[in-house]
């Protein structure tokens, strides 16, 4: 069957920068498992995959628009020292942030006497990203599944009722 929304889909990737340094890859461990339509890929990915079966293999480009979103420099800001306590805090850490957005990865580019400069923007932000996809399996979701907005696979790995 062909990929389409609801459906369980088991994919291969391999995903670079535009200059081919390597983000992540699915190669060295399980495939992904994911429900089309979910949004649980980027928006240009789940695009791409729409009515590819199992087998197709395909290399796609994916501008920032429809992946992390571009840069915002007012994501970056300057946050008292004070603010992080105790904290042991170095110029490229992350950690989770509570913002009027909701939760935010955060990531430290920089810290001085005062100040700590923070980027609250996605790392892959600005990015255009190269997908390398091989499609492994497509399958109907279950009613559950839909329900869920996520696929239950056999081991229940990751997932409890
Ligand atoms: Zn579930």
């Amino acid at each position: 069957m062909n990929i389409a929304k609801d459906t369980v889909v088991t994919i291969h990737f391999t995903v670079a920068s535009s200059d081919g340094t390597q983000i992540d890859s699915s190669k060295n461990g399980e495939p992904m498992v994911f429900l089309q339509g979910s949004h649980f890929l980027i928006q240009g990915l789940e695009d791409e995959l729409d009515g590819k079966t199992t087998g197709d293999k395909f290399v796609v480009d994916i501008a920032p628009n429809l992946a992390y979103g571009e840069r915002h420099d007012e994501l970056v800001q300057a946050v008292p020292k004070s603010m992080f306590e105790e904290m042991d805090v170095n110029p490229g850490m992350t950690f989770r942030a509570t913002t009027d957005d909701g939760e935010q990865s955060v990531m430290i580019l920089e810290v001085n006497e005062e100040d700590v400069i923070v980027d609250g923007n996605h790392p892959l932000a600005g990015m255009t990203l190269n997908f390398d996809v091989e499609v492994l399996d497509v399958r109907e979701a279950t009613e559950e599944e839909i329900a869920h907005g996520h696929p239950h696979t056999e081991d229940g790995s990751g997932h409890t009722h």
